[in-house]
């Protein structure tokens, strides 16, 4: 920078350090660009600060009260302890703090120019941020979503996911609206953590969108925590009664009549969205596609100086998948190289009660890709480490392949091993595994995984 003149240039600019924006900027920076990163709150975004590492720590909390039960049946005594809520979220965010720091030494350790404030488009080559004008040949926009709050009377008393990281206090019944992923994980965390918990969905089943195998196993598992759940009803309004928040659930149906549900929290998990208010995204003529930023194969935007990755273009809105789309429009922009994502065999789990892992088509999906042509195989089983307990709770996994190539084209699984499990299997998806292959694989015995390869050998 000159003295006196406020503009800096870059080969690449990124707006957002959460996984997509850091996975962007680390990666064109090792192909030798000048980068830099703009973040208007911590680096590491939604998956370390409010996301995927904070909830999963909460699970690993939640599950030693399923340990405890698992310890009794394996003859052990005096098992029970109390968990400390305060102190257990004091050790939690330390850590995250220290990812933090580790994510802000490899972003030095790469070259990258960390840029602290909030980005907003002059034109489609500079953004400002505070007083400060970057100019930019690539912007590459990954700014990530935030929790929706439906407008209805009383949302104000409604907290979301983020909220959940910070409570003063475990609430004693609290009311989860949604049961998409976020609303089962967090059902399953507060309900082990022996709060009541009321789950509410619009459909019939939870988690919408996956194999229907583990849908049913989902809902058992809410079974057994203990989760009541409503289905069919969404919640319409909330009264905050003292301490109470009394939450009106009403269905599609206007013959159905409304119920009221009193606890005293609202945890509201009903979806996300971009965001993308602070950008000015019109200055630089950017264009949104269902209220995403649309971008083609390549990650490019309407305006070809700009990108974006991450959740705010609205297509697979997870960590592994912001990071490939990252690592793709650094290549694409930094060796001239156009590479498009490949989204087929990214997995992902609902840690729930079981552990849930799902990778390639749901059946419903495979059907209609493939019609009669499809084969399916599941194998249930008790796990190891479950088998002394009363009423163990089977674990799956489900094959799905094409009958006349013997490709498989989905795997579902539900266990405690089931994402570790399907992790490993990743790369052999990728190269084509056939169900032909599978049946010459030896497993490590005793193990969950070695049920992986226990397909009928005909
Ligand atoms: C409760 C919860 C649990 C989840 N669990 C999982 C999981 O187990 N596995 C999984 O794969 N995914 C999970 N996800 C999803 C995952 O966290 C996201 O898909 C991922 O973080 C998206 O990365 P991103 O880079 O697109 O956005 P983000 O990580 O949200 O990063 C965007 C960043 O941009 C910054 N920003 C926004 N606007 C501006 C601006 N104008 N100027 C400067 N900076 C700006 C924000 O402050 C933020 O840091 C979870 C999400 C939630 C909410």
């Amino acid at each position: 920078m000159n003295d006196g003149d406020l503009s800096v240039s870059y080969d690449v600019l990124v707006i957002g350090a959460g996984s997509g924006g850091l996975s962007t900027a680390t990666s064109a920076a090792n192909y030798g660009a000048k980068v830099a990163i703009v973040e208007s709150n911590y680096l590491g975004g939604t998956c370390v600060n409010r996301g995927c590492i904070p909830k999963k720590l909460m699970i690993q909390a939640a599950d030693f009260v399923e340990q405890q039960t698992v310890a009794r049946s394996f003859c052990w005594s005096n098992v029970e302890g109390s968990f400390d809520w305060a102190a257990f979220k004091s050790t939690m965010h330390q850590h995250l703090d220290d990812l933090r720091q580790s994510q802000q030494e490899s972003l030095q350790d790469a070259g990258v120019d960390i840029v602290r404030g909030t980005a907003q488009f002059i034109d489609g080559y500079q953004v400002q941020v505070g007083d400060q004008i970057l100019d930019a040949e690539h912007t590459v926009i990954a700014v990530g979503g935030s929790p929706t709050v439906p407008d209805i009377p009383g949302s104000e008393f409604a907290l979301t996911s983020k909220d959940m990281f910070h409570l003063p206090q475990l609430p004693q019944h609290i009311g989860i609206v949604g049961g998409g992923y976020i609303g089962i994980e967090f059902s399953h965390i507060f309900a082990r953590l022996g709060v009541k918990v009321t789950l509410i969905d619009t459909s019939q089943q939870v988690l919408s969108g996956f194999d229907d195998s583990l849908r049913t196993i989902a809902h058992a598992g809410l079974e057994r925590l203990g989760v009541t759940f409503i289905p069919q009803k969404t919640c319409s309004e909330i009264v905050a009664d003292g301490s109470q928040r009394v939450m009106t659930l009403s269905s599609k149906d206007e013959d159905d009549e409304a119920q009221t549900v009193s606890t005293d929290m609202v945890l509201m998990a009903v979806g996300r969205s971009p965001n993308l208010e602070a950008l000015n995204l019109e200055k630089a003529g950017v264009d949104l596609k269902d209220g995403n930023i649309a971008v083609d194969d390549y990650g490019q935007t309407s305006q070809p100086s700009i990108y974006a990755v991450g959740d705010c273009i609205g297509r697979l809105p997870l960590t592994p998948a912001a990071i490939a789309e990252g690592e793709a429009v650094a290549k694409t922009i930094c060796c001239k190289q156009p590479t498009a994502t490949d989204y087929r065999w990214i997995p992902s789990a609902v840690f729930g009660v079981p552990p849930l892992a799902t990778v390639g088509w749901s059946e419903a999906e495979a059907k209609q890709q493939l019609g009669d042509d499809l084969e399916t195989y599941e194998q249930r089983f008790v796990p190891l480490h479950h088998s002394l307990m009363q009423n163990a709770q089977n674990a799956l996994i489900k094959w799905l392949a094409c009958q006349s190539t013997g490709q498989i084209v989905g795997v579902h699984a539900a266990g405690n091993e089931a994402p570790d499990m399907i992790q490993g299997l990743i790369p052999a998806l990728q190269k084509g595994l056939t169900l032909a292959e599978l049946k010459l694989v030896s497993g490590i015995h005793p193990t969950s995984g070695e049920e992986l390869f226990v397909v009928p050998k005909e």
